[in-house]
């Protein structure tokens, strides 16, 4: 389906690609070498995109996999070759290496770098156990588990080899120090996920590093398997450390350049403390650690700062680092600890460094990741208020729309190029092309037919599974009698949610008077289906009782509304999972207490697709909101005041969101059902609108130019046009309410 415009590439094994530090497979060979020397050029050009977590799971976006699909005739007899294509074609195809929005965003990023050649390398960490695997049961709600996953078996990851003893895995040393401060070895392997892009012409590789191996010790070993392990707060900050204390001497080992390192949220800022220590030695020599002074400091932050763009993500307290200053003092040394005391202090709180003012203090550039949430962050810090811009998030548009949807933009003349440039839809003629609006709404319909298959295909299991295992089914569904009423039914009006459950984002929101809520379906005769889905942190114990709290709805809500209501909780959130949801869905509702979502990125996801949202004045929907024409608003907008950004259970305005929720709902009904070509029209707005803009080329364009790069004449451009779709620091957006 996916025309492969390169003519190299003519076999699979002209995608066959070695370098000093193994063998490789997904570009041809020529491409690896232009890649890996951009990376290393001595002009130093590159950034270093630096993540905690990656969601870039194969299931979604797999070019190489495409590609062997569609041109490759498999004639092969080598068996190393037949064997590597048998791994792309039915290897596992994820890597459970994200939580969250953070992560996937920052995979697509990755992805649209690839896809424009800008480049960038980025680093985090492998989790052997993933973040977690969620299992629900009705009466005990969320139950986490390791997450079995086999880096060695899936296509697209590699493990580095060491180039002085082939067959042996690279093993790279990072420095640490142990509770006695004294020096220890932490030790890790690299593995290297290649982003590839839809041409099979550039990558973005991902160096992964595995702390969880033999010859590492046990402390590190442990806070490497799990993504935010957060069981004691050593581990927390040791987790930290993997990230940031490794960049600079994965770089070195690696023979790689860099000019600026992009800190996708504060995780990984102990990478600047380094490049500072790094400075102070090279600047004061022998003795440097009694010698420096304070200027010294200070001076050499200011030249780090120089090479440091960072991004923050969200306005609510437990997404910032804070770690007590005797914890740090017992695993880290005297002279990092002194440097912190100056950089990292916290004058609300004196016993803390606190790591997020540590980066808003070194740094050329911050960036939010919506203009609300700027104007918030500038609240928030506003000793930095004049260098905080706004970058607007977006997701990429070739991983999250549907393949139904994907077939109707390919064979829709006017959107011919759509795959490289999402800017083609503002320019289109939609609204009254009678074929596209015909075809659109069948694609929609197959994507709702294919999530509601999902959902029955999930209630059956259950209901067969409930008498051979301990757990209780998560749907009452799954409880009742086999037959028409434990069903869903496809053509139904189908509302979407799926986030993480904190509980900022309050997924209880709409069920907040079970009664109003089932006498609006009562009294229109609508039947409605309400799918949630999404993981709460283990250690989240309030996120958790509200996901319980969903479950504990579900018969209530069916019995209230005469069986018209069906409130279902699907486990097992992840990137596949969205993408079913989003597409399959009629609205995408959103309802956090506003302003807490500094973006959001699933809604972009509904609206790549044509979904329109129903949505909370938050994060992007500010940006993307038209009245009338792409979704709707509902709750709170007044002033962001100082209770605005507490999360404490009273502050979270409940009664006046869920009414406003109520008062909309019979609306967005009623046109659903009696007027379902303006309904199509919403879909229609959504593309013309939204696509252009909340896509990830438009903002990786947008923080290219904030890197400042060398580029050549052609990419250069090509990152101008799409930088040219949206300007999200623009100045005429209304002053920061008071
Ligand atoms: C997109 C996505 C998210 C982020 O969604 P938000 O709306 O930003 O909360 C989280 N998890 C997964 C699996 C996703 O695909």
């Amino acid at each position: 389906m996916i025309p492969k415009k390169i003519v190299s590439v003519s076999s699979e094994e002209e995608l066959v690609c070695t370098s000093r530090f193994g063998k490789f497979f997904g570009v041809p060979q020529s491409v690896f070498d232009q890649v890996w020397q951009a990376i290393s050029s001595p002009k130093s050009n590159s950034v270093a995109y630096v993540s905690m977590e990656i969601g870039a799971d194969p299931d979604l976006f797999h070019p190489v996999q495409d590609f062997i699909k569609e041109q490759v005739q498999i004639k092969s007899d080598n068996p190393e070759i037949l064997r590597l294509l048998d791994k792309y074609l039915h290897g596992p195809r994820k890597i459970p290496n994200y939580s969250g929005g953070l992560g996937v965003l920052a995979g697509d990023t990755l992805k649209s770098f690839a896809d424009l050649h800008i480049p960038v390398f980025a680093v985090s960490l492998l989790y052997r156990e993933g973040y977690f695997s969620q299992l629900v049961d009705s009466r005990v709600g969320q139950i986490d588990q390791a997450t079995k996953w086999s880096p060695e078996a899936t296509p697209s990851l590699f493990q580095l080899q060491d180039p002085d003893h082939p067959g042996q895995p690279l093993e790279l040393t990072v420095p640490f120090f142990n509770e006695y401060d004294h020096p220890v070895e932490a030790k890790a392997h690299v593995w290297m996920k290649m982003e590839i892009s839809e041409e099979l012409d550039y990558f973005v590789p991902e160096f992964l590093l595995d702390y969880s191996i033999p010859s590492s010790l046990p402390w590190i070993r442990e806070a490497g398997l799990r993504l935010y392990n957060s069981k004691s707060a050593i581990m927390k900050a040791n987790q930290r450390r993997m990230l940031g204390s490794c960049i600079l001497p994965l770089i070195e080992r690696l023979g790689l350049t860099w000019k600026t390192i992009h800190l996708n949220e504060q995780h990984g800022v102990t990478v600047t403390l380094h490049i500072i220590l790094r400075l102070l030695a090279q600047k004061l020599g022998d003795d440097w650690q009694t010698r420096m002074t304070d200027q010294d400091i200070f001076a050499a932050a200011q030249e780090a700062a120089e090479h440091i763009v960072y991004t923050i993500h969200t306005p609510v307290k437990a997404g910032h680092d804070r770690f007590a200053r005797s914890l740090y003092t017992g695993i880290s040394h005297g002279t990092g600890c002194r440097i912190l005391d100056l950089l990292a202090n916290d004058p609300d709180s004196p016993y803390e460094y606190n790591f997020t003012a540590f980066a808003m203090r070194v740094n050329r550039a911050v960036n939010s990741v919506s203009r609300l949430h700027r104007d918030v962050t500038r609240k928030q810090f506003p000793e930095f208020a004049d260098k905080i811009r706004a970058v607007t998030n977006g997701v990429h548009h070739l991983t999250w729309i549907s393949e139904a949807r994907a077939k109707v933009f390919d064979s829709t003349a006017d959107l011919s190029g759509w795959r490289d440039d999402p800017g083609v839809f503002s320019k289109a003629s939609l609204d009254r092309n009678a074929t596209f609006l015909e075809q659109l709404r069948s694609a929609w319909e197959q994507d709702n037919l294919q999530l509601v298959n999902y959902v029955n295909q999930m209630l059956s299991d259950h209901r067969a599974r409930m008498e051979e295992t301990w757990i209780d089914p998560p749907n009452y569904l799954s409880h009742l009698p086999e037959g028409k009423g434990s069903r869903l039914s496809p053509g139904v009006f189908t509302i979407g949610f799926a986030r993480r459950f904190s509980t900022y984002k309050r997924a209880d929101l709409i069920f907040d008077n079970l009664t109003t809520l089932a006498d609006i379906l009562v009294q229109g005769g609508w039947p409605v289906n309400f799918l949630f889905a999404g993981k709460a942190h283990p250690q989240d114990e309030p996120g958790k009782s509200v996901l319980k709290l969903i479950l504990d709805n579900q018969k209530e809500l069916y019995e209230r509304s005469n069986g018209l209501a069906r409130l279902i909780f699907i486990p097992g959130y992840d990137m596949t999972l969205a993408r079913r949801m989003v597409s399959g869905v009629h609205t995408w509702l959103n309802s956090p207490k506003r302003p807490l979502e500094a973006s959001g990125t699933s809604g972009m996801k509904a609206a790549m697709n044509g979904v329109p949202n129903l949505s909370v004045m938050d994060g992007w929907w500010v940006e993307g909101y038209h009245e009338g024409l792409t979704g709707w608003k509902f709750g709170y907008e007044g002033p962001i005041k100082a209770d605005s950004l507490s999360e404490s259970p009273e502050t979270l305005l409940y009664v006046e969101d869920s009414q406003s929720f109520y008062r909309l709902l019979p609306k967005v009904l009623e046109l659903f059902h009696s007027r379902p070509d303006e309904y199509l029209q919403f879909a229609v707005n959504n593309l013309r609108r939204n696509v252009p803009i909340f896509n990830t080329h438009r903002m990786a364009a947008e923080y290219v130019r904030k890197y400042d790069m060398q580029l050549d004449a052609e990419t250069a451009d090509r990152v101008l046009s799409f930088a040219k779709l949206y300007q999200s620091d623009s100045c005429d957006w209304p002053k920061a309410q008071e």
